[in-house]
């Protein structure tokens, strides 16, 4: 048992000594950070970061943990925003400029704009977490990545203690990349402004979207349609973290050099592949590590999804660093076996 934790609030947070995190990590492993404050005020960070553990302590911020795997206690501070808020800042009736709080939950703001008749989230919808976490690693799904309706995002800029504002080509935005991950221990986004449009060519042309609108037997397709196509999809298709403890993809599709993509390609002709930027070819992580006959493994209560090869999961009761390892196994093997280097998506502390 821990000890008894000492709760404490402040102008707009709450402070919780050695606090347990396992609840707020979709992995469920246990880990313990010795401060968490909740935010719920976003003029609060400059206090916050005014005091000395949060200068002196590293700092981790978080969402809903549905992108990270503790496989230790965190050694100082987690900072979690809890701000909510969705204003339109502007309408021309064509599109509309929205800034949402960092702390709203991602699917409620896709539901929030497909109702009032904008388009182009509903690829993205169902993916867990905040708002706040959406830029970070430039979520997508479904052909469409969140980048492309964010205008500007709003963060505390812990270098120069101050609020900054940033444009999306100051995001510098990549496939499941930002600025923001890049420079982990700089921003705390605080707020983001999307502009999002009532007129937009619907994406669905990706990996069984159709054949599910058919199966929906909805005629004319529309964006909330589309939404429930998804929704549909991805609950066959990936675990609930709420029944099985997971986070999401695990592996992210490596990009190699077009030449190496090439080479491995005459050898497995069957390898899925895409372009990407120029002079690089993204292969299938899915794809190298189902031939590595690791689909389905289980390591204790650590595993690999049966049914989706990226997805790492906790059967139970493993603890992040089992996962940790299975996941060190997999990018073994499929380096010993493809020479190609697979990256965790998630931040794994
Ligand atoms: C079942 C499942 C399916 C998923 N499907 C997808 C998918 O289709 N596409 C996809 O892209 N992702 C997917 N994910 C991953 C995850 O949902 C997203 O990355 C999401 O944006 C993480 O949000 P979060 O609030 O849980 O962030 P966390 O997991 O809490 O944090 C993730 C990272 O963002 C940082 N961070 C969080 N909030 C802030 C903030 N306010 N300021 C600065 N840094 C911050 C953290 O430090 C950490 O580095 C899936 C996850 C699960 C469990």
């Amino acid at each position: 048992m821990s000890p008894a934790n000492a709760t404490a609030t402040g102008d707009g947070y709450t402070l919780v000594e050695n606090a347990s995190l396992e609840g707020r990590n979709t992995f469920r492993v246990p880990a313990r950070a010795n401060l968490l404050v909740d935010v719920h005020k976003p003029g609060a960070l400059a206090e916050l970061f005014g005091y000395a553990m949060l200068k002196t302590q590293p700092v981790l911020v978080l969402g809903e943990g549905s992108n990270i795997l503790f496989t230790r206690d965190w050694p100082g501070v987690v900072l979690s925003l809890a701000t909510r808020g969705i204003e339109v800042l502007e309408d021309d009736g064509e599109r509309a400029r929205v800034r949402v709080a960092a702390g709203e939950n991602w699917n409620d703001f896709v539901h929030w704009s497909l109702g009032r008749g904008f388009r182009g989230l509903e690829n993205l919808v169902l993916i867990p977490g905040t708002v706040g976490a959406a830029p970070i690693q430039n979520i997508g799904a479904y052909g469409t990545e969140v980048r492309e309706f964010i205008a500007h995002v709003e963060a505390w800029d812990r270098r120069q203690s101050c609020g900054v504002r940033l444009d999306n080509a100051g995001c510098a935005f990549a496939y499941r990349d930002s600025l923001f991950k890049r420079e982990r221990d700089r921003y705390v986004v605080t707020a983001v402004e999307f502009v999002l449009p009532r007129r937009r060519e619907l994406r669905i042309d990706y990996a069984g979207v159709t054949g599910e609108l058919a199966l929906l037997g909805a005629g004319e397709p529309t964006a909330p349609r589309v939404a429930e196509a998804i929704t549909r999809i991805r609950r066959r298709k990936l675990p609930d973290p709420a029944v099985t403890g997971n986070a999401g993809s695990f592996f992210k599709n490596p990009l190699v050099a077009t030449n190496v993509a090439e080479a491995l390609l005459h050898s497995h002709p069957a390898l899925p592949h895409w372009p990407a930027e120029p002079g690089r070819t993204k292969l299938s992580a899915a794809w190298l590590i189902e031939q590595c006959g690791l689909r389905g493994t289980r390591e204790g209560d650590a595993g690999i999804s049966a049914s989706h090869a990226l997805v790492l999961v906790n059967h139970g009761h493993a603890t992040g660093a089992q996962l940790g390892a299975l996941a060190a196994r997999v990018r073994g093997e499929v380096a010993a076996r493809f020479g190609v280097e697979l990256e965790a998506e998630p931040l794994v502390v």
